[in-house]
């Protein structure tokens, strides 16, 4: 039966909850079960809520047994990044400057998950503050990836991709704020979604770049996604980017055929240094869809090569104001000084790891007089070319076929000691965030050594549904989710 459990996806393993063909405690149980065989090899947890969950899925089931209405996914276990805040539960943000604040208040997304009666079976590992793609900056300890134990699980969302790919989760949260959602379920080969900028509230999301970050859902199939997607959306007037508008019934628009549905392939993203098993993958599933019936055609989005310098402005820029609440007085960790400036000092020196440290360094210098004009100012320039590429694009498609990463998940440690190396992780990627445009990653082969491949879809704001459909329309027509690591 264990095994059983952990093969449903989680609009499966609702309906037998719902249905008291199985309860959520056993649910819950075969689950921590399974993370207590597989934690120590991948490491995707920063802490495990092993007592919490057990209470909170027999409530659910008390609930149920008694005829009380649940929500649509009650009962079911999810994982959450180390970003968001849960009452009462620790949450370190993988840096050591948070590593015993306890979180005072719930995040918008956690009091909806709560009210839709999911329960929190743990906080995953992540990049320090979300900065990265490969969870290697985490000051506790590098997640591995649950496909080969000697890669990286991609990031900064490694141990919420990694914990579902390894079914220690059934479905997990991440964010994304030039990637740290969709190439971490590239590399590990599960479903992970950005959604568009302001359909999900960011209250409680511990802030990198508060104009890119958005948070989403990782599953192992769409239709999980989509469901966990309409759990979280919707307008909440505590985040001022909020927006207020309806929220589809997103597992109903999955159904509709790709008959007609237009796709633009942009050439910036089909280039030299594209890993050739990548491309092959990527160009096999843009197949399977035009035998769906789709159309596709080539487009062209010009300022696609100068994303990732925009993107290394903008996001260490809010990132550097973001941060500097953390001072040894408000937050968590503090080290002792002589004075108030000597505290600071070391409170931070310590405090912050090295990636963290750049990042401050490299938007303070951005955002300081005499250069605001000529590095912010000028990001911001190019940031709207950027979206006007999409928008001219977006009147020819509907949606946008990518490969998620240029090449498949990294053995640990190549690109520790290089930054710009890493960086480039998320050519294909930040471009989205940058426009605040929702984006996909479904898992679409796997290279010659067993590594996963992740096909990216671009949709247009607020149109979740189009990308979920196309996606869900490919999946169902291939067999790439249906493959388990052997961890
Ligand atoms: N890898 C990118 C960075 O390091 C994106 C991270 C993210 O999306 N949080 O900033």
């Amino acid at each position: 039966m264990e095994n059983n459990i952990l093969n449903f996806t989680a609009v499966q393993l609702a309906n037998k909850i719902k249905a008291k063909e199985l309860s959520s405690v056993e649910a819950v149980k075969a689950y921590l079960g399974r993370i207590e065989k597989t934690e120590p090899k991948v490491k995707a947890f920063v802490t495990v809520l092993e007592e919490q969950a057990l209470k909170q899925a027999k409530d659910v089931d008390e609930k149920i047994s008694k005829g009380k209405a649940v929500g649509e996914l009650a009962g079911v276990p999810i994982a959450i990044k180390d970003n968001m805040l849960i009452t009462g539960t620790p949450c370190t943000c993988s840096s050591k400057i948070l590593k015993n604040y306890v979180s005072p208040y719930d995040a918008a997304v956690i009091e909806k998950l709560k009210k839709q009666d999911l329960v929190f079976i743990g906080k995953t590992n992540l990049d320090e503050f979300a900065m990265g793609s490969s969870t290697e900056n985490s000051a506790f300890c590098t997640t591995k990836n649950p496909w080969n134990l000697e890669c990286i699980p991609g990031g900064s969302s490694g141990g919420s991709a990694a914990s579902v790919s390894s079914r220690m989760a059934p479905i997990a949260l991440g964010s994304d704020t030039g990637g740290s959602i969709r190439q971490p379920a590239s590399c590990c080969g599960v479903v992970g979604m950005k959604p568009t900028y302001g359909r999900v509230s960011r209250y409680g999301l511990i802030a990198f770049a508060s104009s890119l970050d958005q948070i989403g859902p990782f599953s192992r199939t769409i239709e999980d996604s989509a469901m966990l997607l309409k759990t979280i959306s919707g307008y909440d007037a505590k985040d001022s980017t909020s927006v207020d508008v309806p929220v589809p019934d997103y597992n109903a628009e999955l159904k509709k055929d790709l008959k007609g549905l237009r796709i633009g392939l942009p050439r910036e993203y089909f280039i030299k240094g594209l890993d050739k098993e990548v491309e092959q993958s990527v160009k096999n599933a843009i197949k399977v869809l035009e035998n769906l019936g789709a159309k596709t055609e080539e487009i062209t989005l010009p300022y696609t090569e100068y994303a990732v310098a925009v993107y290394y402005i903008i996001a260490p820029s809010e990132a550097s104001a973001n941060l500097a609440r953390y001072d040894g007085v408000k937050f968590g960790f503090r080290a002792h000084g002589e004075d108030l400036l000597e505290m600071y000092e070391k409170t931070r020196g310590r405090g912050f790891g090295a990636e963290v440290k750049r990042r401050i360094m490299l938007g303070t210098y951005s955002l300081s007089s005499g250069y605001y004009e000529a590095y912010y100012g000028k990001a911001q320039k190019v940031r709207t070319l950027i979206r006007r590429d999409f928008e001219e694009a977006f009147k020819k498609v509907d949606v946008i076929l990518t490969p998620t990463a240029p090449t498949p998940a990294f053995k640990i440690g190549d690109k520790a000691d290089d930054p710009l190396q890493m960086y480039l992780s998320d050519i294909f990627t930040i471009s989205c965030n940058l426009a605040g445009i929702p984006g996909i990653s479904v898992p679409c082969g796997f290279t010659s050594n067993g590594l996963p491949v992740g096909l990216q879809v671009l949709g247009k704001p607020f149109k979740e549904e189009d990308i979920l459909k196309t996606a869900y329309h490919y999946e169902k027509n291939t067999e790439w989710h249906k493959r388990y690591p052997e961890v």
